[in-house]
């Protein structure tokens, strides 16, 4: 899905405003719901994605580009952008940036903050990586501080206290904090998160968190 990756339009730069229409006897089309721009999604066998402007009328040597040249366009010039709402649970300096409401969390079925009644490992079983177990959906906030993943109760993942962040594939959002490992599971573009976080947090935590390529 092309908006899985163009997570904002690359020409009026709107968060979350493509939608692709899949045709079955001919190419998919591309639409901005904002300033109406319109592509025909091309597949080239063995090559990238290409996205041809069908409206509007494209500059000289901007007509068809390959899917990366739009990304590109896209990320360019981008700057997280605060949301006017502020649910209960921020601090007073804090800034809230994305929400997913429905967000599942998986963690490793030896974390005791989520799993407290699993019995502690044998020591030879210490060595063999734990097991990886679904916590439930709950709503994930990101702020200029935190990820918040909201349930029953809240838990929060500092950016002072995370060391990598990254994209599985395209099934989950990972995060490596304080030698745990955390997934989520969203019904939305990773690469929005990712690219959000990685703007957030490196104003916070400067550059001691690695984040994958975006
Ligand atoms: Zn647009």
């Amino acid at each position: 899905m092309i908006p899985n990756l163009l997570w904002r339009c690359p020409l009026c730069f709107t968060i979350d405003a493509l939608h692709q229409q899949r045709r079955w006897f001919t190419e998919d089309l591309l639409r901005c719901v904002y300033c109406h721009a319109q592509w025909s999604v091309i597949r080239r066998k063995g090559d990238d994605y290409y996205l041809r402007l069908l409206s509007p009328e494209p500059a000289l040597g901007e007509k068809e580009l390959p899917l990366w040249a739009w990304y590109e366009r896209m990320k360019e010039s981008f700057t997280p952008q605060p949301r006017p709402d502020r649910p209960p649970v921020l601090k007073p300096d804090e800034h809230i940036f994305l929400q997913a409401k429905s967000a599942s969390l998986v963690v490793q079925e030896d974390n005791p903050e989520f799993f407290p009644k699993v019995k502690k490992r044998k020591e030879i079983q210490k060595l063999v990586y734990p097991f990886m177990r679904k916590v439930g959906k709950g709503a994930l906030l990101l702020t200029d501080q935190r990820l918040i993943w909201q349930k029953d109760k809240i838990f929060s993942f500092w950016f002072s206290d995370l060391d990598s962040v990254y994209i599985e594939a395209t099934h989950y959002l990972g995060l490596a904090s304080g030698a745990r490992i955390y997934k989520f599971k969203l019904n939305d573009s990773y690469l929005k998160w990712l690219t959000h976080l990685a703007h957030l947090a490196s104003q916070k935590a400067g550059n001691k968190i690695f984040f994958s390529n975006y």
